[in-house]
């Protein structure tokens, strides 16, 4: 394994705080296919952003370290969280994920266009298990497993306080499913299926009981192609998101109706 390769897996295990394990994501570049299309993304940009610098970096996951809930999609888009540096930031999935947060009474304004926009999340951390844009929005397996050690850290460091995860779509739940096992639970084998509005309980591998069990659910994904379609309404969205946030013991207004 190359220097550059192997250095997710000893960075991240090293990162002692999520600031610090943030610092060391931004540097990365273990995954040759994606460091050339990030920064190709960036050079030559798409025409609409042509006036602004595009960020072309790993994207970190965004939120407070003592989050109790995660919402985990799969990568940055290319012109969206790899152009603002934030992640679900600058496209229609992240417009209607921070509206549906903001209506919950978990992010701090309806609105988000970049890393300067004041947005703050209540209780709630958004990442992903692949930190770089990749083409066609698809990692390709290895890509996966490469960036897999900077989340499992996340998580771990999370682990104290979080309580509940919403995965976004297929895809991301097969990818987040080992993370959390990395990162101290118990998943069992078989792999629990995918599905929309599913709901698991892990329980924690090892350590303190006081750190689980952790709820995980899965939704489908906020991509404009299931919102056009139907396959995903805002309904469905704040639901999944107001029952998660529930299990995790965050404040949702009372009288939601999902
Ligand atoms: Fe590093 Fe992950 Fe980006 Fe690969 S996808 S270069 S492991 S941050």
């Amino acid at each position: 394994m190359t220097d550059a390769a192997s250095w997710p897996a000893r960075a991240g295990a090293g990162a002692p705080t999520l600031a610090g394990l943030d610092a060391r994501l931004t540097r990365c570049r273990a995954c040759p296919r994606l460091v050339a299309w990030r920064e190709e993304t960036a050079r030559v940009k798409r025409a609409a952003f042509r006036d602004q610098e595009y960020w072309g970096r790993p994207v970190p996951g965004f939120g407070p370290p003592d989050a109790a809930l995660a919402v985990v999609g799969l990568a940055p888009a290319a012109h969206g969280g790899n152009r603002t540096g934030r992640m679900f930031t600058g496209d229609r999935a992240g417009d209607l994920l921070y509206a549906t947060l903001h209506g919950l009474g978990l992010a701090s304004r309806p609105t988000v266009t970049g890393r300067d926009d004041g947005l703050e999340l209540y209780g709630v951390r958004v990442t992903a298990p692949v930190h770089c844009a990749p083409p066609d929005n698809r990692p390709t397996p290895g890509e996966r497993d490469t960036c897999r050690p900077w989340l499992a850290r996340e998580l771990e460091l999370l682990r104290p306080t979080l309580r509940s995860v919403v995965v976004l779509g297929g895809f991301g739940w097969q990818a987040v499913l080992p993370v959390l096992r990395d990162a101290g639970w118990s998943v069992p084998r078989p792999r629990p299926a995918f599905g929309h509005g599913v709901r698991i309980a892990l329980a924690p591998a090892d350590g303190p009981a006081a750190d689980g069990p952790l709820s995980v659910f899965g939704c489908y994904h906020v991509s404009q192609r299931n919102v056009f379609t139907g396959r995903l309404t805002p309904r469905m969205l704040r639901g999944v998101l107001a029952e998660a946030a529930r299990a995790a013991g965050l404040d949702v207004p009372a009288g939601e109706s999902e």
